[in-house]
């Protein structure tokens, strides 16, 4: 089966064409995607063109399976895909909206050894459609639309699953999320998060896209991060710099690197002194993450203080930082964590 919410307006309003029906039909279909709708509830078209659009598409491409409150207000989901494949999404709301992360494949072949997507390797990739339809069906549950009317403002590539090991289905969700016939939210406001596969970096710097650039580096030497990230044996962080730079060149737009801090590992002096020389002139921002420890893994996270005390230390040395709040942390909330739990129910 196919999925309708892979389709631009455009390939839409081919589909209508050959379907053999008039071509107002195509903005009736796309504004029924754009409200998260199952096609058996689309209630603007005649049943027969509906038994067409079912005989070759799913209904809706995934569903909530489970959902778990944080006490900061959090929401996480756990979606279960037609095929009957789980994967996750965090909802996050603030002042000025909601953030939504979404996943990008089922399971991980990165192999980090603190996060819980790799556990079982990747599963598959995720359709532009299906990685669409987690922003679809969470704007509709928070009443959003399309446009200006939408709720969920923001999206982070940051689910499980690694988006530059899925990038051509990627690229093709950023331009269907953001573009002025879909919800339109604007690539300026989504991330894309990647453990540094450096060709498709440099890929993504010529996309002409605005995404904010996200890059998980989480050790300021090779050694150290080849421990904890096999992807470092392939790219090192002189490479991942230079992508970087280049990203940032191209797009104007300031880079983030993610430091996910464990106990013991990867949060001595040395290691940020070793951050700050590197990170020195280029324009970023670094994230702490304290680790959420994984019940799979025996790695250990930080105190409080010890977060700080990092964060104090690049600072000093001109470093722009911050360390973000870990949410949902009573949730499941890291990577993989809620899918595992139900995979190892069933
Ligand atoms: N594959 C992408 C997106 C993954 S998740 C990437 O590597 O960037 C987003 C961030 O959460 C990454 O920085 C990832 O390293 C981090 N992460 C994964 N598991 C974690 C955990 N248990 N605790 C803290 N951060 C974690």
């Amino acid at each position: 089966m196919e999925i309708l919410q892979d389709f631009s307006f455009d390939e839409i309003k081919i589909l209508v064409e050959e379907l053999g029906e008039k071509s107002f039909r195509a903005k009736q279909i796309m504004d029924n995607v754009n409200l998260g709708k199952a096609i058996s509830t689309y209630s603007n078209i005649s049943n027969e063109l509906k038994e067409k659009l079912l005989a070759r598409f799913v209904d809706f491409p995934l569903k909530v399976h489970t959902e778990q409150q944080s006490k900061d207000g959090t929401r996480k989901f756990a979606y279960e895909l037609s095929d009957g494949n789980i994967i996750e999404g965090v909802l996050m709301s603030y002042k000025y909206g909601h953030t939504l992360c979404v996943s990008t494949q089922v399971g991980c072949r990165m192999g980090c050894k603190f996060c819980a997507s790799t556990l079982n390797g990747l599963v598959r990739n995720l359709t532009a459609g299906e990685i669409l339809s987690q922003v679809l069906l969470v704007n509709a549950m928070l009443g959003g639309k399309s446009g200006k009317n939408r709720k969920v403002t923001n999206v982070v590539l940051m689910g499980s699953g690694e988006p530059l090991d899925n990038y051509d289905n990627v690229i093709k969700f950023i331009r269907l999320v953001s573009s002025p016939d879909g919800l339109n939210i604007s690539p300026r406001n989504i991330s894309v998060s990647t453990c540094g596969l450096v060709p498709n970096i440099l890929k993504l710097a010529k996309e002409g896209l605005q995404v904010i650039l996200t890059i998980s580096l989480h050790a300021p030497f090779d050694e150290l991060r080849k421990t904890i990230m096999p992807i470092a044996n392939k790219y090192s962080i002189r490479e991942i710099i230079n992508a970087a730079k280049a990203y940032f060149e191209s797009t104007g737009r300031r880079v983030l690197f993610e430091y996910t801090l464990i106990d013991g590992v990867n949060n001595t002096f040395d290691c940020a002194k070793q951050l700050a020389l590197m990170l020195k002139g280029f324009p970023c921002h670094v994230n702490l993450i304290p680790l959420n420890a994984v019940k799979e893994r025996d790695l250990k996270s930080v105190t409080r203080q010890n977060a700080e005390r990092f964060l104090t230390w690049l600072e000093h040395m001109g470093v722009s930082a911050t360390i973000r709040r870990t949410m949902a942390d009573d949730i499941d909330g890291a990577c993989g964590q809620l899918r595992n739990k139900i995979e190892s129910q069933n």
